[in-house]
């Protein structure tokens, strides 16, 4: 049986390259490298996992889909779960934080220089993610935004490259900002009712407070052009 993903993974493996060869990190039911290798996209990749539930459940799936000749399920943290021999060149990062995300490339940084790409898609604090890639000499080669679930998520794709960001292209994607997709909008359109609500809430003697969210809100109303 074919394994269904969701549609948040399989817009991340659009971007996995053919035949690369992929380290998932907190791979969990390790689902994205068995659809991947299950479709001819990929024929080797890694499922690293750090905690042992979640890997002992990838390692069930890969030998029930008869897969373990092509997937190695490894009980590791972050890019620990590789080594020079495996010749990775693609890692995804999906479903955490953005700051775990950062921490996880910060950690495993002098293992970065062989791999050239890397698909992220942090469930939040995307900024701070796109700082570390930004400090790291990691230039964004690419981004989406899409919806499920009620939930908006941002992929983030980036190779190695210098790009300076500006304080907008951390919050809102230098690429996704420039696109502005209808889900873009519509990420941003609620965000700004939020924050205006929030706004009215927050006493007038409050200045700092008030002053911080007026802020946001200008930053989503230049962004959206609707100043
Ligand atoms: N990547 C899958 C997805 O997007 O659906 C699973 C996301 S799940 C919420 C996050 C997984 O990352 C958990 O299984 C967790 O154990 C694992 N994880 C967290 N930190 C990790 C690390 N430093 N190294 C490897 N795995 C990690």
């Amino acid at each position: 049986m074919e394994t269904r993903l969701s549609q948040r993974l399989t817009a991340v493996a659009a971007y996995v390259p053919q035949n690369a060869r992929l380290l998932d990190i907190g791979s969990d039911h390790a689902y994205l490298p068995i659809y991947l290798v299950e479709q001819n996209r990929i024929h080797f990749a890694i499922a690293g996992e750090v905690v042992k539930g979640p890997y002992q459940s990838a390692l069930s799936n890969v030998s029930s889909s008869a897969l373990s000749d092509k997937i190695d399920v490894r009980l590791a943290n972050g890019l620990a779960a590789f080594e020079a021999e495996d010749m990775i060149d693609t890692i995804t990062i999906c479903g955490m934080g953005g700051r775990l995300i950062a921490e996880i490339l910060e950690n495993g940084r002098a293992k970065l220089h062989s791999v050239q790409r890397l698909i992220l898609q942090p469930n939040n604090r995307e900024d701070d993610l796109r700082l570390w890639l930004a400090q790291n000499d990691f230039k964004i080669v690419d981004e989406e935004i899409m919806t499920e679930n009620d939930k908006y998520y941002e992929i983030i794709i980036a190779e190695h490259g210098k790009k300076t960001l500006s304080v907008a292209d951390l919050r809102f994607g230098p690429l996704l900002k420039q696109e502005k997709s209808n889900v873009f909008v519509s990420r941003w359109r609620n965000e700004l009712v939020k924050l205006e609500t929030a706004f009215t809430k927050i006493p007038e003697v409050n200045t700092s407070d008030r002053s911080a969210i007026s802020q946001k809100i200008q930053a989503i109303k230049e962004v959206l052009n609707e100043n």
